[in-house]
């Protein structure tokens, strides 16, 4: 069978890139077309739930004074499937707080943010709490410029919950380090099939 036009593209992409490199482009063309941003396809979809607020104020901490909680920052990329970056993409995140608690009153640990020129992104936060029938997660709408959001959830690694959570979902798991100063570094790269409608 003929090689699809993506898989075509994917080859003398990664034969480009390879050459860039210094690697011989020859090698390149007998890796199959898996891109480095996991081959995988688009980041998986999960419900919105019932605490979304629209109009998040524009911010990348979502600290404030006396919150409760391990502090967090979560970072990465937004890719297309491609694994191309996608800049100005915005990101919309909002969780509960230390206790399990959303703030459906107003705008406390909820805020979005735009990827930067090579698609990436850095969240300031705590570690949420959980709340009866879930795992410990984030939610968050990613949404390349003209295109439809992205509507998902990040979960943490090493959760009891993670097993007894219906929706829980590996291919969300962020991959997590302690840093220095007694925080959390989670890291998570999203992918957008920038075709979809
Ligand atoms: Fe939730």
């Amino acid at each position: 069978m003929a090689p699809s036009r993506r898989e075509f593209l994917g080859v003398v992409l990664g034969a480009s890139a390879a050459g860039t490199l210094g690697v011989p482009a020859l090698a390149q063309t007998t890796r199959p077309p898996t891109p480095a941003c996991g081959g995988h396809g688009a980041t998986p979809t999960q419900t919105e739930g019932p605490y979304f607020k629209p109009s998040s104020p524009e911010r990348v901490s979502l600290l404030e004074p006396e919150m409760r909680g391990r502090r967090l920052t979560v970072s990465g990329a937004v890719l297309g499937t491609d694994c191309k970056p996608v800049p100005r993409a915005l990101l919309d995140f909002w969780q509960a707080d230390a206790g399990g608690r959303y703030d459906n009153a107003a705008f406390r640990l909820r805020g979005h943010q735009l990827t930067d020129a090579e698609g990436r992104y850095r969240l300031e936060t705590i570690l949420p709490g959980i709340y009866p029938g879930r795992a410990r997660h984030i939610h968050v709408k990613v949404q390349a410029p003209s295109r439809p959001p992205l509507t998902t959830q990040l979960y943490f690694p090493g959760e009891a919950g993670n097993a007894r959570d219906g929706i829980f979902d590996p291919a969300l798991l962020v991959a997590l380090a302690d840093a220095a100063d007694g925080a959390s570094a989670a890291r998570f790269d999203f992918v957008l099939d920038l075709r979809a409608r």
